[in-house]
């Protein structure tokens, strides 16, 4: 017995040593006949996310992509295709950033640039707001609550999933209702601390059902300091949509929620002037405009 069992590990080891070294070389052949198309250039308003084709030459090389030096899902691209979506920072409003392939052949690192993305200014407003003083100047204790879940929160985004997709229509707005804030403006705090809009608030009177904008796995339910009661769910491809201020919570972690599924009842919770839902939408480590998405059909 214990011999069969030595030459089984023997079997085992030695498969995966030979395909190991086949792989290298096969990666090898490979870098050495790959053939790049001119990088293309397009335009991105700052804050949006754009639906977009790259040429995927790659058989045996496990290549990454990144736009403006984050990392962007690049799925399973078929046909020598791969469909991406391009965010750009709410932040930067001038110039321009790469999108590269990176991959490491023989223990080399190499970078090849596809494409160019020169911003436009979306000029975003400046609007002046009034919240309870509590939130506007934090004491120590609230500081170390709001640091643990900021580090929670890095944790769910930088483990979002990015070799799949979880939806296959396109996503929709939560509600119909009135917009009562838009995305992306400045905001100062009674007058003392800058922080800007990062979603979409749609009026909500407190208890209303707030479904999905598509289908995704919940990787967060929980109440934090300034979101109040936040669900958020990723659906694969850097996509994540995140729904605050919530009263009650209608799914748990872990759940695989369809488009239109109830995820919580709306609410005033958190950092709130009033009853509304917050609406975010995070594509590819940058948060976006909720309505860039839905108007590329994504
Ligand atoms: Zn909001």
């Amino acid at each position: 017995m214990k011999k069969l069992i030595y030459i089984l590990v023997f079997i085992v080891t030695s498969c995966s040593t030979s395909k190991k070294i086949t792989m290298l070389t096969e990666q090898d052949k490979e870098s050495k006949s790959l053939k790049f198309p001119k990088a293309l250039t397009s335009t991105i308003h700052n804050g949006t996310v754009k639906k977009v084709q790259f040429i995927y030459p790659f058989q045996h090389i496990d290549a990454k992509l990144f736009c403006a030096g984050n990392e962007v899902a690049l799925g399973a691209p078929q046909d020598g295709l791969a469909t991406v979506y391009v965010s750009a920072s709410r932040h930067k409003n001038t110039g321009s950033f790469w999108c590269e392939y990176r991959f490491v052949v023989n223990k080399i690192e190499k970078k090849v640039a596809v494409a160019k993305f020169n911003i436009i200014d979306s000029k975003y407003p400046l609007r002046r707001l009034t919240v309870p003083k509590k939130y506007a100047k934090l004491d120590k204790e609230t500081i170390a609550r709001w640091e643990k879940e900021s580090a929670h929160t890095a944790k769910v985004y930088s483990s979002a999933i990015k070799d799949r997709a979880l939806f296959d229509k396109p996503f929709v707005k939560p509600l119909n209702s009135k917009i009562t804030a838009i995305y992306g403006s400045k905001r100062v705090f009674n007058d003392m601390k800058n922080s800007w809009h990062s979603g979409v608030d749609f009026r909500a009177r407190p208890g209303t059902k707030i479904p999905a904008s598509n289908r995704g796995k919940v990787v967060l339910a929980r109440h934090h300091f300034f979101t109040g009661k936040t669900v958020i769910l990723d659906h694969g491809m850097g996509i994540m949509t995140m729904y605050c201020h919530l009263s009650e919570f209608k799914v748990e972690e872990g759940d695989i929620v369809p488009q239109g599924g109830v995820l919580a009842l709306s609410g005033n919770t958190g950092r709130s002037s009033g009853p509304h839902l917050h609406w975010g939408v995070r594509v590819n480590g940058h948060w976006v405009n909720g309505f860039s998405m839905l108007n590329e059909g994504i």
